[in-house]
């Protein structure tokens, strides 16, 4: 016998076929249908595991629309879990974009139209002072990891209020499918303090406070409130903030990263993905990160944190501070973000350059001649023909990263940017673009997709127990990511592995990650002989339990 629930405490009967972390479907086998009441109640042959995942895919690939598949997929996971993680672990590539960008970004629009059932908790600001009281609502004590949104930002989409539960229920999934983590230690958690979204407010079924957002102080107390409840609740949870907006995000990581075990996806986890697709960049092309230039085009979350951690790494390769941030420029609708520029926000005074003033991408590529361009300014066509050109122009092999998600606000797409550099580019974009055919070749485009990332960002962090994130911890990640590009995905255009290895892929990444929280003792446990033994021991499989 092996299941986590004693065999007196299992459900039996409908009960069972109604709880989704024990329910096997028509997988349950005679001997527990004799012994969990359950005949009768499902369809007599028994399957196995193998069989309900080809009819779930055959049903996926009937659907007419990827938010239909999007449905299809959360309404197994509320059912059956164990069939749903075996579905998306035996399937990421199809499926992943679905539970997450770009599908996700519609199913959050629509989220009060497709609602069926609630999953994850809402703390709304009308539970002030009252928050531990709701977060022990909770079923279980045992949750290690929190993805957090107040649904400002939801990816390029903007402020979708309480309709952003989809991206911390989406991260989640994917902290279990690609990083291994127990779904039973995860908690997906929306804070609604309204919204400013005009559609969303005169919607008669969006689900969230049809308020003004909440501001200030009274803002900056929920959250801080909440912080310390979810640490009283579950003590040295990890906490990962999602989709807030920049100047919140930028504050919430500052003030926090310090206090309480946390990071943020959207500058840190993106730096590090982002980082990982330069230095193969770099592979390539025989030369190292230290060599580049970069020119960034917007200068937010993910600008920062690209851009920081590219500075680092430069550093690593034995550049000064100095030299490193002379290597990157940034630019925002203004224009280039110089040092004579009045009235710069904090996060990009820091950003800000000794160089001219220059107004225009095209021209900004002709002055500085950087050797990549990256892209996260969530503005569509931003990279036109004349700046592509102007890039290829002194660039044997241009480095392009069109970063903006979804795919409707990428700066270009796949096909614009080998169209324009005659199939010279090193590209890479943050939503999955389809192959594209140069001459004779067929180049598979990279998708920057944080979900390389975090998932074995937060494996490492709990099997080591580190108490707290670190950027060193970032940039390893990232050295890892890149190491495990093959010759046969460079000669493909791939600058990352393919996504069908994720999960080794995570786990290489727990490894490097925990590495460095046990040389840097940010924790108390001993580092064990093995530690990627230790780390493929505490992954999560998804396999049905036997009963009887
Ligand atoms: P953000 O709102 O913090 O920053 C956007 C930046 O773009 C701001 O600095 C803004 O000044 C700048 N900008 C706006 N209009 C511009 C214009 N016309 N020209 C130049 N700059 C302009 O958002 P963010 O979190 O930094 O995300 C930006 C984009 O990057 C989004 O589309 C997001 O989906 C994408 N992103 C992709 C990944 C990934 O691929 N892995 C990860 C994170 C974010």
């Amino acid at each position: 016998m092996d299941h986590k629930v004693p065999r007196s405490c299992l459900p039996t009967g409908i009960a069972l076929l109604h709880n989704p972390q024990l329910n096997k479907g028509t997988a349950f086998t005679g001997a527990e249908r004799d012994a969990l009441g359950l005949h009768g109640l499902l369809p007599p042959r028994t399957c196995t595991l193998a069989d309900q995942v080809s009819r779930v895919m055959e049903n996926f690939q009937r659907k007419s629309s990827d938010l239909e598949r999007y449905i299809q997929l959360i309404a197994l996971q509320d059912r059956n879990e164990t069939l749903f993680y075996r579905v998306v672990v035996d399937n990421p590539e199809l499926t992943l974009p679905i539970l997450y960008t770009p599908t996700v970004g519609e199913a959050c629009q629509k989220y009060g139209h497709i609602y069926r059932q609630s999953r994850g908790m809402f703390i709304s600001c009308e539970d002030r002072g009252r928050i531990a009281r709701v977060l022990a609502n909770w079923p279980t004590r045992n949750v290690r990891v929190i993805v957090v949104t107040d649904g400002e930002r939801i990816l390029g989409l903007g402020d979708l209020g309480a309709n952003g539960m989809g991206i911390p229920i989406g991260k989640l999934t994917l902290y279990t499918a690609c990083g291994g983590v127990d779904p039973d230690v995860c908690l997906p958690v929306t804070i609604d303090v309204g919204t400013e979204n005009a559609s969303l407010l005169q919607d008669r079924l969006y689900l969230g406070l049809p308020r003004q957002r909440v501001r200030g102080d009274e803002y900056h107390a929920l959250l801080d409130e909440f912080i310390t409840a979810a640490n009283m609740l579950f003590p040295g949870v990890l906490i990962q903030f999602e989709d807030f907006a920049t100047a919140n995000a930028f504050r919430l990581l500052e003030e926090y990263r310090d206090r309480v075990l946390c990071f943020n996806d959207d500058i840190q986890g993106t730096g590090a993905v982002a980082l990982a697709g330069l230095l193969t960049a770099a592979r390539v092309q025989g030369n190292r990160l230290r060599d580049h230039r970069v020119l960034f085009f917007g200068a937010g979350e993910a600008a920062v944190g690209i851009g920081r951690m590219v500075i680092m790494e430069m550093q690593e390769q034995g550049l000064s501070a100095d030299e490193a941030e002379q290597r990157c420029w940034f630019m925002d609708s203004q224009g280039l973000i110089t040092r004579s520029r009045q009235d710069l926000p904090p996060h990009k005074r820091q950003l800000a350059r000794d160089c001219l003033p220059i107004k225009l991408l095209p021209d900004a590529i002709g002055e500085l001649k950087p050797t990549a361009i990256v892209g996260v300014s969530g503005q569509s066509g931003a990279f036109s023909q004349e700046a592509i050109a102007a890039l290829a122009r002194h660039n044997e092999r241009p480095v392009i990263f069109a970063l903006s998600n979804p795919t409707s606000k990428s700066e270009c797409t796949a096909e614009q940017a080998y169209g324009w550099t005659g199939g010279r580019c090193i590209f890479a974009a943050g939503s999955p673009f389809p192959p594209v055919a140069v001459g004779e070749k067929t180049l598979h485009t990279g998708q920057g997709n944080n979900a390389y990332i975090f998932p074995g960002m937060g494996l490492g962090v709990l099997v080591s127990r580190a108490k707290c994130v670190t950027d060193r911890m970032f940039t390893a990640a990232a050295r890892t990511l890149s190491s495990l590009v093959s010759d046969a995905d460079l000669a493909a255009g791939r600058i990352y592995p393919k996504f069908d290895r994720i999960r080794d892929v995570s786990a290489r990444i727990a490894v490097a990650v925990a590495e460095i929280a046990f040389e840097g003792r940010l924790t108390d446990l001993d580092r064990p002989d093995d530690l990627s033994a230790a780390i493929q021991e505490a992954m999560y499989e998804p396999r049905y339990r036997s009963y009887v």
